[in-house]
């Protein structure tokens, strides 16, 4: 079993598309919960204008989420306009085979974006795809959710809803 991820950073908009291009990733399989959405579902910074520029560099993505909240998993995708796979039993390989079959290409051109090394780093690497591994946005944004008001988690819940309703 290995535990190391390919490649460690701080955040998921960090990936440019040269990175990606320099090791032959040609499709992202993005993890939800810590990875794209915090723990009130905010979701992170520059998530969209990051998406758009890989997806104008022929980066493909798709979204595998242990999760089995529809809602809150298919307003990501919804957002970013790519397809989901929910309840994916990572580090299972199955979810991230169904993943590789949607999205066409090649194992080795796949990496797989996660928080966690025991479902998203083993996943990956038991199927052979490029690991990443991120830091978790709740522990970092501690600091902040404890300043942040209520009334403007409020304001962001009501719109997440708004999305997802659409
Ligand atoms: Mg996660």
């Amino acid at each position: 079993m290995k535990l190391y991820p390919n490649h460690y950073c701080e955040n998921i908009t960090t990936l440019t598309p040269e990175f990606l291009k320099e090791n032959n990733i040609k499709a992202l399989i993005l993890d939800v919960d810590n990875t794209l959405l915090d723990f009130n579902l905010k979701i992170v910074d520059g998530l969209k204008q990051w998406h758009d520029k890989i997806r104008e560099n022929g980066v493909k993505c798709i979204i595998l989420s242990n999760s089995n909240k529809l809602t809150k998993v298919k307003m990501v995708a919804d957002l970013l306009d790519i397809p989901f796979i929910k309840f994916a039993m990572k580090p299972l390989k199955r979810g991230f085979k169904m993943a590789q079959k949607q999205l066409d290409i090649p194992f080795e051109n796949i990496a797989a974006v996660g928080d966690q090394i025991f479902t998203d780093v083993i996943g990956a690497n038991g199927v052979k795809m490029f690991s990443i591994l991120v830091k978790p946005l709740d522990k970092k944004d501690l600091w902040m959710t404890r300043f942040k008001r209520p009334i403007e988690e409020l304001v962001i819940k009501s719109y997440l809803k708004k999305q997802v309703d659409k």
